[in-house]
C-alpha cells in the first residue's frame, strides 16, 4: 500500500533512479498486530527481510528479538540496541569461527539441524542452547522452502539427544512452514510433528521447552491473505491441541510480514515495444528487474501490484522485464500482467509490497546499475 507519508516524499524528495521507500509506521503497526495476535509469543524479527539500520532500531525500542543469519547481522541487532539475549543465531550453516564470534559476543541460541554442526557449536560455543529445526512440506506456500534446511523428525530426536549429552542446553523445535504461507492450517502439521519430538525426548528425560513457529505470515500482494489474527488463532488452536496445556515457550520470526507491506519502489518505464506488428503483447521495460531487487519474481512466484498514472484506463496483457542484458531478467511473461493501454515511455510506477527481499537482493552493478537506493521515512 502506498502511504501517504510515503506519497509525499516522492513528491517532495523526487529521488532520482528506482528506489525503495519503506514507511516505519507500518512497520510498527505490523509489528503490533503480531504482538496483539499472538501476546504469549516472542517475536523475533527475520534481519534478512531487510536489515535498514532504522527499521531494527524500531523493532529494537518496540520490544523485539531478532533472528540472524550471519556475524555481519548479529552485529547489526546489535548496533540497534538488541543485547545479545534478543538474538538468536537461526541459520543451519555456519562456519566454526562464526559461531565463536557469535558467542564472544554474547548470542547463546542457536538452530542446528545435524549433528556436524552440533559438534561445531559444542566446541565454539560450550553449553549454548539449541533448536532443531525439523523439515516440513512447504504446501500453501508461494515461496516454498525447498529441502535445504531441517531435518527429519526421527533425526531431530537423536540430534537433539547428542546435544543435550555433550553440554548443550536441547532447547526444543523450529520449522518453516513456507514463505508467504497462505494456508493458516500449515502449522497444524508442524506442531503434531513438534509434539511428537516433545514426547519422545521426555520418554529419555530430556525435557525440551521451546518451539521457534519461524516465519511465513504472508504479505498482501495482488492475491487477499488472512489477517493476523486468523494465523494467531490458528496457531493458538493446533498448539492446545498438540500439547494440552502443557504450552511450550514460543517464538516466531516473522520477515516478509513484518516489512513486506511497509515498502513501495519507485521506478520507472524505460520502454514500451512488440516483437511484431501482429503481436498482442506489449513489452514493458522497466528501470528495475531481477536483478535490480525484484528477485522474487523467480518463476513468477511473487506478483506485485503495480500502481501506474493511467490506473482506471483500459487495460491489456504485458510482459515486464528489466533493463539488464540478461535474458533472464523477464518479471512477468508465463502470466502476462495487464497494464493500462495508456502506459507511455518516462512514466513513474509504483512497485507495492515490496518492503521485503528487495535491497538486499540487488546485485552490485550488473552492466552498471546501481543496487537498489532505500529510503526509509
Ligand atoms: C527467512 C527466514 C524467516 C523469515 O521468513 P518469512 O517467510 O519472511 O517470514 C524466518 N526464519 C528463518 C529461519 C528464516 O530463514
Amino acid at each position: 500500500m502506498t502511504t501517504d507519508r510515503i506519497r509525499s516524499f516522492l513528491t517532495e524528495r523526487r529521488p532520482e533512479g528506482p528506489c525503495l521507500i519503506v514507511d516505519l509506521d507500518v512497520v510498527r503497526e505490523n509489528y503490533q498486530a503480531f504482538a496483539h495476535a499472538l501476546p504469549d509469543t516472542r517475536i523475533f524479527y527475520a534481519v534478512k527481510a531487510n536489515p535498514a539500520p532504522e527499521i531494527l532500531k524500531l523493532l529494537a525500542e518496540l520490544g523485539s528479538s531478532f533472528d540472524t543469519a550471519s556475524v555481519v547481522e548479529i552485529e547489526l541487532a546489535l548496533a540497534a540496541g538488541a543485547s545479545a539475549d534478543r538474538i538468536s543465531y537461526g541459520n543451519t550453516i555456519k562456519k566454526e569461527r562464526d559461531i565463536a564470534r557469535a558467542h564472544e559476543l554474547g548470542v547463546r541460541l542457536f538452530a542446528v539441524d545435524s549433528i556436524a554442526e552440533v559438534d561445531k557449536i559444542v566446541r565454539a560455543a560450550p553449553g549454548a542452547r539449541v533448536f532443531c529445526r525439523v523439515l516440513t512440506d512447504g504446501v500453501g506456500a508461494d515461496w516454498p522452502l525447498s529441502r535445504k534446511f531441517g531435518c527429519d523428525p526421527a533425526m531431530a530426536i537423536e540430534i537433539l539427544e547428542y546435544a543435550h549429552r555433550n553440554g548443550l542446553t536441547a532447547a526444543g523445535v523450529s520449522f518453516h512452514v513456507g514463505s508467504q504461507q497462505r494456508d493458516t492450517e500449515a502449522w497444524d502439521r508442524a506442531l503434531e510433528m513438534a509434539a511428537g519430538v516433545f514426547r519422545t525426548l521426555a520418554e529419555r528425560g530430556i525435557q525440551l521447552t521451546l518451539v521457534n513457529l519461524g516465519g511465513g505470515f504472508p504479505t498482501r500482494y495482488l492475491k487477499d491473505v488472512p489477517v493476523v489474527g486468523a494465523y494467531g488463532e490458528a496457531i493458538f488452536g493446533a498448539l492446545r491441541r498438540h500439547f494440552g496445556n502443557r504450552l511450550p515457550e514460543t517464538i516466531i520470526e516473522p520477515g516478509r510480514g513484518m516489512v513486506g507491506s511497509a515498502g513501495v519502489i519507485k521506478a520507472e518505464v524505460v520502454l514500451v515495444s512488440r516483437k511484431s506488428d501482429e503481436d498482442p503483447l506489449r513489452w514493458v521495460f522497466l528501470d528495475i528487474g531481477k536483478f535490480g531487487g525484484l528477485a522474487e519474481t523467480m518463476d513468477e512466484a511473487i506478483r506485485y501490484p503495480i500502481r501506474t498514472p493511467h490506473d482506471g484506463g483500459e487495460v491489456a496483457p504485458c510482459v515486464i522485464a528489466g533493463p539488464t542484458c540478461d535474458s533472464a531478467d523477464v518479471l512477468y511473461e508465463r502470466d502476462p500482467y495487464h497494464l493500462p493501454l495508456g502506459l507511455e515511455i518516462g512514466d513513474e510506477i509504483l512497485i507495492e509490497s515490496t518492503g521485503a527481499y528487495t535491497t538486499t537482493y540487488a546485485s552490485v552493478a550488473f552492466n552498471g546499475f546501481a543496487p537498489l537506493q532505500s529510503y526509509v521515512i
